[in-house]
């Protein structure tokens, strides 16, 4: 064991699970890559969904940020921030919702910590619809909306939470069915909730589960639920903290592959907007953001520091139209896995859109998800050079592809080839 995961183990808790039999200590990256502390290069396909959705030390962020050090960072909302307010106008405008506000948060859970506290307040109910197989973050109300119950560490929710399927469709009942009989099938299992419970307040769910196994819903399942809630007035949250900004290559949201009935009441948003630098935050109609009746602040929650770094990664995400290049690389990499996956019998399923990849793998010839293999494949690939992630259901068999956007064909012709080489070292 190396002195700095002894000491990582003496002083930080159990739960903390670091990836590897011998944890990687990141000390520096460039564009797609990044370094250990021993000097070894990995092409980073998982940091693009963590922290760097663009590339690694992007020198417009780091300037964008050193300047902005070298000015002030001062408190975030008692006096006129201007780096806040132009990045909530930039925000608004490409957020598709009509007459939206944005309240800037330090994480994805606390992006959803609020919009739960809006939806709430709005709606007067604490009853709430999620998703089987979701992760929302690690909150006592994020945990309690989190259907992924590896990721739900207790159960006191102060919420009401009542789990609807659509998120997953591997395995199980729903396993056989086409797009539209899925969908149906789903829709009629919303109804039925609906039918035995007080009045939800809302229905959040990400458009593609991120944690969960990167699974992709049939494009229009939301589409569909949104009719049902509707007539409810149930509000519809997107947890786009994994799949906004482009990362899904055909739409700049993840909800647009289901926008039949607008846009969601709520967006929430968080990783990899700053670049490296922490912000979330909630987007919703100004009826619902200003439903509340008393001052609701975050000391961090849009600080200088962490505006600037989102407007110039932004700005350079827009300029170098990089949700067209998660839809051209992230398109080559799905073909050239799925060819793959076309000659290993563990490897059932090469799923998701643009640069947001999930390889579900399985025991060969069964249906048995196959963790030890997807440990394996991740050992391997590092070995190779090459740092994925995984994740899915209960019992993680699901690898998770998400690059930096700015991945080359080069890049993204490496990756395959190593992950590849991982791959048929497993099976
Ligand atoms: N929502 C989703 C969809 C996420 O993937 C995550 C983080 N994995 C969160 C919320 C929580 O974000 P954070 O870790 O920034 O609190």
């Amino acid at each position: 064991m190396n002195d700095l995961y002894t000491r990582h183990r003496n002083v930080l808790p159990d739960w903390l699970a670091l990836y590897y039999d011998e944890p990687l200590e990141i000390t520096h990256g460039e564009g797609r890559y990044v370094w250990d502390s021993a000097g070894n290069r990995y092409l980073d396909f998982f940091g693009g969904i963590l922290t760097t959705m663009t590339a690694h030390a992007l020198p417009e962020v780091t300037k964008a940020v050193s300047e902005q050090a070298g000015r002030i960072i001062h408190s975030s909302t008692l006096y006129l921030n201007r780096p806040m307010v132009e990045l909530a106008e930039r925000i608004a405008q490409l957020s598709g919702v009509p007459d939206a506000r944005v309240f800037f948060t330090t994480s994805g859970t606390e992006a959803n910590d609020t919009a739960l506290l809006l939806a709430t307040a709005y709606r007067r109910s604490n009853t709430v619809l999620a998703m089987r197989n979701s992760y929302h973050g690690r909150s006592f109300s994020a945990v309690g909306i989190t259907g992924n119950r590896s990721w739900s560490p207790t159960s006191l929710s102060p919420l009401q939470t009542l789990y609807v399927h659509g998120g997953v469709r591997t395995r199980g009942p729903f396993a056989a069915l086409d797009d539209r009989a899925f969908i149906e099938a789903c829709v009629e299992d919303l109804k039925d909730i609906l039918g035995h419970t007080r009045p939800p307040a809302a229905l959040i769910a990400e458009p593609i589960q991120g944690v969960g196994g990167f699974t992709s819903p049939p494009d229009g399942l939301y589409a569909a639920f949104r009719d049902v809630l509707k007539e409810h007035g149930i509000l519809w949250i997107a947890d786009e903290v994994q799949t906004g900004w482009g990362r899904t290559g055909d739409h700049f949201w993840g909800w647009q592959a289901h926008a039949r009935s607008g846009p969601p009441d709520m967006v929430t948003f968080a990783k990899g907007i700053g670049n490296g630098a922490s912000i979330g935050g909630v987007i919703a109609r100004a009826e619902i953001m200003n439903c509340l009746d008393a001052n609701s602040i975050s000391t961090f929650g849009g600080t200088q520091i962490t505006m600037a770094a989102g407007l110039a990664n932004l700005a350079y995400l827009v300029e170098h139209d990089l949700q067209g290049n998660a839809r051209r690389v992230g398109g080559l990499l799905i073909e050239r896995l799925r060819g793959v996956a076309a000659q290993l019998p563990g490897v059932r399923e090469v799923r998701g859109r643009g640069l947001m990849i999930g390889v579900e793998l399985v025991r060969p010839g069964t249906d048995e998800a196959d963790p030890q293999a997807a440990s394996a494949v991740l050992e391997a690939a590092r070995e190779g050079g090459l740092l994925i992630g995984k994740g899915g259901g209960h019992n993680t068999s699901a690898l998770r592809i998400a690059p930096p956007l700015s991945l080359t064909v080069a890049e993204a012709e490496e990756g395959a080839t190593i992950l590849e080489r991982a791959l048929r070292s497993a099976y």
